[in-house]
């Protein structure tokens, strides 16, 4: 399927997908304890993990393994195995999401049931992950930060910015590094940054406005 003749059903239910990710990767991050799966800490957020919300993520679970084993059959009829990359039920979703979901759309019935299915699963999975409503929200922009290894070398950090948002939050917060609290920028800084580096740099700006719209906040 190509992104060109995707319809806005398909659009739509990839991003419940990707939500439910995010909220699969939140509740895994509570059930192991803080920092023990790539430093998502939000200490003061944190709350621990209900039976409720052990429950979701265990369904979560089951629906992504459900979803593998669909594109699973359908490639092997094509006589185009696939194996996933992963077994982590939220990378096996973002996986399947961003370049198998045609599969699920191939019939217009079983394409309503799976959007339906979708829908259910992120308004489920995100009330169980962020029960009051606030959250980390991703935002797909490389942290820039670097530090000097005991060899003089330069590594870069690796980590992404993201943002803590609460339910009727008019005021952007800070940018965030995932990997380190330490790391942290405001979206004015930010913007005004990737203005200086140039044409490049509207990607970078254009998809974080986009996210934060996709999270229900007004742009920068
Ligand atoms: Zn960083």
């Amino acid at each position: 399927m190509t992104e060109t003749h995707e319809t806005h059903a398909v659009v739509v239910t990839r991003r419940r997908m990707a939500e439910v990710a995010d909220a699969y990767d939140e509740l895994e991050d509570r059930l192991l304890g803080d920092g023990q799966r790539g430093g998502h800490a939000a200490p003061s957020s944190r709350l621990p993990l209900d039976a409720h919300a052990a429950t979701v993520r265990m369904e979560i679970s089951g629906w992504a393994t459900w979803c593998a084993r669909a594109v699973m059959d359908y490639r092997d009829e094509h006589k185009q195995p696939w194996t996933p990359s992963t077994t982590d039920p939220g990378a096996l979703l973002r996986e399947i999401a961003d370049e198998h979901i045609g599969v699920f759309f191939g019939d217009p019935i079983e394409g309503g049931e799976f959007i339906d299915t979708a829908e259910e699963f992120s308004r489920r999975a995100r009330a169980a992950a962020w029960p009051t409503g606030a959250r980390w929200i991703r935002l797909s922009v490389p942290c820039p930060e670097a530090a000097m290894s005991d060899m003089g070398e330069r590594v870069e950090c690796g980590g992404e910015y993201r943002m803590w948002m609460q339910p009727e939050q008019d005021v952007l917060g800070d940018m965030v590094c995932d990997r380190d609290d330490e790391h942290r920028i405001t979206p004015a800084e930010w913007m005004r940054a990737m203005r200086r580096r140039g044409v490049k740099s509207v990607d970078g700006a254009a998809r974080l406005v986009r996210t934060l719209r996709i999270a229900g906040r007004v742009a920068l």
